[in-house]
C-alpha cells in the first residue's frame, strides 16, 4: 500500500541535533520514498492529513518482558530478589501459553499508544510473543530466555536452534530471533559460553541482564573473580550484536570494555529507580562512546510500557547523576530512543531516522494540548512534556497501526477484557 502523510512537521537528525521540515511523507513498500515535496507521479492508496502534527521516527523499546503485564500491580515496593523469588517466579510457573499471548497483546496495545514500533523482548513461550507481534504489526526481537548450567542448557539450546530456523525473519522480516541468557546469577559460566557458541553459529544477537544490582556484581566477583561485564566478555557474549540491559553498577574498566566491544547498553530508568537498583552512569557511558538505547523493562517492574516516560527520565537522570545539566540534551535522548534502539535490535541501516529509503516506522504526535504549548522547541516539548495521549498515528513497516488514537490492527477493548480475566485466573489458582 502507498501512503501519503501530508501537512506535518518532519523531524530529521542534523549534526547531533534535530531539524524540522514542513511537508509530506510518501511511503511505499515498507519504506519512506520521499520527504517534503512529493513527486506528482506518486499516487497514494491512502492519504493521512497530519494537521500540523510532528512526524518522528518510531520509538524503540530495547528491553522488556511484555507478557509480564499480567503481573502488573501485583507485587510492588519490594527489593529485586525478594520480588523475583517470592512473587514473580511462583506466578510465572503457572502461566500457560495463552496467558503469555494475551499478556503480550495488552502490552502491545500500550506500546502502540506510546509510539513504539519495535521492541526487544526476553521471556519464555516466545512463539506466543512472536504471534502477538505479528498480529499487532510491530517489529519484535524475540529473545528466547535461557537459564541453567552447562549441562541443563544443552537441550534448551538445541530447541533454540529449531526455534530460530522457524521464526527468524517471519512476519515480512519484522521478527528477529535473539538468544537471551537471563543473567549471570541464573546462568553459570558454562551456560553463557554455550549460548555464545550457538549465537556465533547462527549469527543471531544475544540479549542479557548485566550488572543490575550491586549484590549481583559482588556475587559474580566472588564466584568468578570478574565483574558481570568481564564475565560476559570472557564467555564470548560480545562477539556479535549484544544487548546488555541495565549496566547500572559498572566501573571505568567495564565502561571501556562495553565501548570497545560495541555492546548495546539498554538503560531502564523506571525499573532501576523502582527496584532501587541504582543509577546507571549514562553520561559517562556516552562520553566513553558506549552505544546506548532505552527500554521500559517489564510491566511488573515499571509498571507501564510508556517509552515517553522512559525518555523523559533518561534525560533528567543523566543530568542529576552526573551533576551536569548539559548531559543528555533532549535531542540526544530522543536519538538514543530511536536510532540507538534500532542499532541495538539490528534493524536496517537508516532505521530510527526519517530519511528517503529508511524503513517506514514513524509516529505522528499532536502538539495542540496545553502541556505542549508554547512550542518554542518541539524536541524539548516531546522529551519533557509529551504523553501517550499526544500520539495520534503509528506506522510500522509502511502499514498503518493506529490513526486518531484508534488501533487498527488489534481489538483493544477485547484484549483488555481477556487480559483481566487471565490475570484474575492466575492469582486465584
Ligand atoms: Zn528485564
Amino acid at each position: 500500500m502507498k501512503i501519503e502523510i501530508k501537512n506535518c512537521e518532519i523531524m530529521q537528525w542534523k549534526d547531533g541535533g534535530a531539524e524540522f521540515l514542513r511537508g509530506s511523507i510518501a511511503i511505499g513498500e515498507g519504506s519512506i520514498r520521499s520527504i517534503g515535496e512529493i513527486p506528482k507521479s506518486f499516487s497514494p492508496d491512502r492519504v493521512i492529513d497530519a494537521g500540523g502534527a510532528l512526524a518522528l521516527p518510531g520509538l524503540v523499546n530495547a528491553h522488556t518482558h511484555v507478557s509480564m503485564s499480567l503481573l502488573r500491580n501485583l507485587a510492588d515496593d519490594l527489593e529485586l530478589m525478594k520480588w523475583l523469588q517470592d512473587k514473580v517466579w511462583p506466578i510465572e510457573e503457572k502461566m500457560s501459553e495463552e496467558d503469555v499471548h494475551i499478556g503480550a497483546l495488552i502490552s502491545m496495545v500500550e506500546m502502540i499508544h506510546s509510539g513504539i514500533t519495535a521492541f526487544a523482548d526476553m521471556y519464555f513461550s516466545m512463539d506466543q510473543v512472536a504471534a502477538a507481534a505479528a498480529e499487532a504489526g510491530l517489529r519484535a526481537n524475540i529473545g528466547v530466555g535461557l537459564t541453567g548450567d552447562g549441562e541443563t542448557s544443552k537441550p534448551k539450546l538445541q530447541s533454540f536452534r529449531e526455534f530460530y530456523d522457524r521464526y527468524n525473519g517471519k512476519a515480512d522480516g519484522r521478527i528477529i530471533v535473539d538468544l537471551a541468557p537471563h543473567a549471570p546469577y541464573t546462568c553459570d559460566g558454562d551456560c553463557l559460553s554455550a549460548a555464545a557458541g550457538v549465537a556465533r553459529d547462527l549469527g543471531c544477537g544475544l540479549h542479557i541482564h548485566l550488572a543490575e544490582t550491586s549484590g549481583e556484581v559482588d556475587e559474580c566477583k566472588k564466584r568468578y573473580g570478574l565483574s558481570p561485564i568481564f564475565l560476559a566478555e570472557r564467555a564470548g557474549l560480545f562477539e556479535g550484536r549484544a544487548i546488555a540491559a541495565h549496566c547500572v553498577h559498572v566501573d571505568e574498566a567495564d565502561i571501556e570494555l562495553l565501548a570497545d566491544k560495541g555492546v548495546h547498553v539498554i538503560h531502564n530508568p523506571t525499573s532501576n529507580l523502582k527496584l532501587a537498583s541504582g543509577f546507571a552512569p549514562t553520561a559517562a557511558m556516552i562520553e566513553a562512546g558506549v552505544s546506548l538505547a532505552i527500554g521500559t523493562d517489564g510491566p511488573a517492574s515499571n509498571n507501564n510500557q510508556n517509552m515517553l516516560e522512559e525518555i523523559h527520565l533518561a534525560a533528567i537522570l543523566a543530568k542529576a547523576v552526573s551533576g551536569d545539566p548539559t548531559a543528555m540534551p533532549a535531542a540526544q535522548a530522543l536519538q538514543i530512543a530511536t536510532e540507538g534502539g534500532s542499532k541495538a535490535l539490528g534493524l536496517a541501516e537508516a532505521a530510527g531516522s526519517l530519511s528517503e529509503g529508511a524503513p517506514a516506522d514513524l509516529l505522528l504526535l499532536r502538539t495542540d494540548k496545553a502541556h505542549m504549548r508554547p512550542l518554542h522547541d518541539p524536541v524539548a516539548a516531546v522529551v519533557y512534556g509529551a504523553g501517550p495521549s499526544d500520539i495520534d498515528t503509528l506506522i510500522c513497516d509502511g502499514k498503518v497501526i493506529m490513526t486518531g488514537g484508534i488501533i487498527e490492527t488489534l481489538d483493544e477493548e477485547e484484549i483488555i477484557k481477556k487480559a483481566q480475566e487471565a490475570a484474575s485466573r492466575l492469582v486465584s489458582r
